[in-house]
C-alpha cells in the first residue's frame, strides 16, 4: 500500500517526501548505546522514535533492513577529562574482561527495550567485530589525503577537508566556530588543528582494549563506527540515518565528513533526529543527579521519581510528544501519561465488547463512513512526519465513541464494529507498538495486595463482633503463617509484613 510519507531530513531542514533508493526496500541505521552502564531515558526516546519508524515502514508495505550498532568501546571523546576508556574503567574497578562489562549491560539494554516493545534491530553490529572495517575506512581517507598520521595515530584534516567540501552541512556551523567550540583535550599538540578528529588513537600502555594495526596499537575513533558498519552492512548509499539531537555535532558531522573523504560523495539520503528529554526542565546529567535509568523508571526506586512507571507508560508518554518537539519528564506528566493510557485501554475493551456480539440499539448509528474517515486521518498524521501525537488523539475519538456505543447512545452493526475495531488495534498495537499490561505498575499491585489483607482484617473483625472466635483466630494464624503481623488497636486493627 502507497502512502506519501513525508519525513523531516536533518540535512535540508525540511520534510520532504519518503523515496527509497531501491523501490520497496529500506536501508535505515540508527546510532545505538554505548555499553558502560544501564540505559536511561535519552537512550529510550531514540529507541522508541525509530521503532515507530520501524513499524510504519513495515506496515506500508517496505522491506526494512533496519541496523543499530552497540558501541562496546568506551571512547575517549565521551570522558576526554579522565582519559581511560569506559569500558575499561569499570571493568577495572570491578575486576571483569571489558567484553563482561559490555556483554552485562548490552543485556540489560536488551531487556528494557523489550519491555518497552521495541522490536530488535535487523542486525545489531558491535563495533570491536569490525576493527578491520574500520581500518579499511582510515586507510581510504589516508589515501585520499584527508588525514595524517601524529604519533601513532591517525587525524582527520578537517581544514583540508573543507577547502575541498564543506565541514559542517548538518549542524549548521562552520569551520571558526567549531575551533572556538572544540575543547576536546584528547589529542592537544597531536593535532594540526584543533577541529580535526581522531581516527585512530595510539594506545598508552595501560589502555586494555587495543587492537593491532599499521600504525600503532591502538583503538579507533568513535565516529568510524558508523560510518564502516553502516557501508558494510546498508552500502555506499542508503535511506536513513537517524539518532538523537545531541549527535549531529559532532558525531553526524564527522560522519558525513569520513564518508565523502573515503568514497568521494555522501553515503545517507535522509538524516532524522529525535529531540532530547529533560528531566524538571533541566538537561538529564550527572552534575543535577537527574540520571533515572529505565530500570529505576520501572520499578520506582530513584528518588526523584514518587512511583513506579510502566514501560508501556514511559513508551506511551514519548509517543505523546512528537519526536522533533522537546519532552519534559516530571512525575505529574508521566501520572497524566498513565492514565491517558488506561484510557485508551479501556476504550479497548468497550470496542472489544462491541465487537463479541452485544448489539446496542440507539438512535444515531455509526456508518462505515466514520471509520472510513478516522484511517484517512490516523495515515494522514503518520505520513506528516510521524505525527504521533495527532494520531493518539484520533484514537482518543474512537474510546469516545466506544463510550457512547456501550452507555446505549449510538448503535454500530457487527461489520462496522469489526472495522473500527480492527483500525484501532492497526494503529494502537502494530504501529505505535503499544501493548496491554497485565500485571499493571507495582504500586497498583501493592496497592491491591494491602487491599486484600485489610479486607480479610475486616472479616476478622466481623468474626470477633460475632463472637465467632474459631474463624477470627484462623485468619490471624493464617496470616502469622505467612509472615503478617497482626497487631489489635483502639481503632480496630494494623499489620506489617515481616519478610
Ligand atoms: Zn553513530
Amino acid at each position: 500500500m502507497e502512502q506519501p510519507l513525508l519525513i523531516y531530513n536533518t540535512l535540508s531542514r525540511q520534510k520532504e517526501l519518503f523515496r527509497p533508493l531501491v523501490p520497496g526496500r529500506v536501508g535505515m541505521y540508527v546510532c545505538g548505546p554505548t555499553v558502560y552502564g544501564d540505559a536511561h531515558l535519552g537512550h529510550a526516546r531514540p529507541a522508541i522514535t525509530f521503532d515507530l519508524l520501524f513499524r510504519y515502514l513495515q506496515h506500508i508495505g517496505y522491506k526494512v533492513r533496519y541496523v543499530r550498532n552497540i558501541t562496546d568501546v568506551g571512547h575517549l571523546e565521551h570522558d576526554a577529562d579522565e582519559g581511560e576508556d569506559k569500558i575499561a574503567k569499570k571493568a577495572r574497578l570491578e575486576q571483569l574482561e571489558p567484553m563482561e562489562v559490555a556483554q552485562y549491560y548490552t543485556n540489560r539494554f536488551h531487556d528494557a527495550m523489550k519491555a518497552l516493545n521495541c522490536l530488535p534491530p535487523s542486525i545489531e553490529p558491535h563495533a570491536t567485530g569490525h576493527i578491520m572495517e574500520q581500518q579499511e575506512l582510515v586507510r581510504q581517507i589516508m589515501d585520499n589525503g584527508y588525514a595524517y598520521e601524529s604519533n601513532g595515530s591517525i587525524y582527520f584534516d578537517v581544514e583540508k577537508y573543507n577547502k575541498d567540501h564543506r565541514y559542517g552541512i548538518l549542524s549548521g556551523r562552520d569551520l571558526e566556530n567549531v575551533k572556538d567550540a572544540s575543547r576536546e583535550l584528547a589529542g592537544v599538540g597531536e593535532k594540526h588543528n584543533q577541529a580535526d578528529f581522531a581516527l585512530w588513537k595510539a594506545a598508552q600502555p595501560e589502555h586494555i582494549m587495543r587492537w593491532r594495526s599499521e600504525w600503532s596499537d591502538g583503538f579507533p575513533g568513535w565516529h568510524c563506527e558508523c560510518t564502516a558498519m553502516g557501508r558494510k552492512y546498508l552500502g555506499n548509499h542508503f535511506d536513513i540515518h537517524g539518532g538523537g539531537m545531541d549527535l549531529i555535532f559532532p558525531h553526524h558531522e564527522c560522519e558525513i565528513a569520513q564518508a565523502v573523504a573515503s568514497q568521494g560523495d555522501q553515503m545517507v539520503h535522509y538524516w532524522m533526529h529525535n529531540n532530547m528529554i529533560t528531566i524538571d526542565g533541566k538537561k538529564m546529567g550527572k552534575s543535577y543527579n537527574n540520571f533515572i535509568t529505565l530500570p529505576q523508571f520501572f520499578d520506582g526506586s530513584h528518588p526523584l521519581l514518587q512511583q513506579a512507571y510502566s514501560p508501556m507508560t514511559i513508551r506511551f508518554f514519548i509517543l505523546q510528544a512528537h519526536y522533533r518537539s522537546t519532552v519534559d519528564f516530571g512525575n505529574e506528566a508521566l501520572q497524566a501519561a498513565e492514565k491517558g493510557l488506561a484510557k485508551l485501554m479501556e476504550g479497548y475493551k468497550n470496542l472489544k465488547r462491541m465487537q463479541d456480539g452485544q448489539k446496542v440499539k440507539g438512535q444515531q448509528p455509526i456508518e462505515m463512513a466514520f471509520v472510513d474517515d478516522l484511517r484517512q486521518k490516523l495515515y494522514d498524521a503518520m505520513n506528516d512526519d510521524l505525527n504521533s501525537p495527532i494520531a493518539i488523539s484520533h484514537l482518543f475519538e474512537v474510546c469516545r465513541v466506544a463510550n457512547t456505543l456501550v452507555d446505549k447512545k449510538a448503535s454500530i452493526t457487527a461489520e462496522v464494529a469489526q472495522a473500527l475495531l480492527s483500525l484501532f488495534c492497526t494503529f494502537t498495537f502494530d504501529i505505535l507498538g503499544l501493548m496491554e499490561e497485565t500485571g499493571n505498575s507495582n504500586k497498583a499491585r501493592e496497592e491491591a495486595f494491602g487491599a486484600v489483607v485489610d479486607m480479610l482484617l475486616q472479616q476478622r473483625q466481623q468474626a470477633k463482633a460475632e463472637k465467632n472466635w474459631a474463624l477470627s483466630d484462623k485468619i490471624r494464624d493464617d496470616l502469622a503463617n505467612l509472615g503478617f503481623e497482626v497487631k489489635d488497636t483502639k481503632d480496630g486493627f494494623s499489620w506489617s509484613l515481616n519478610k
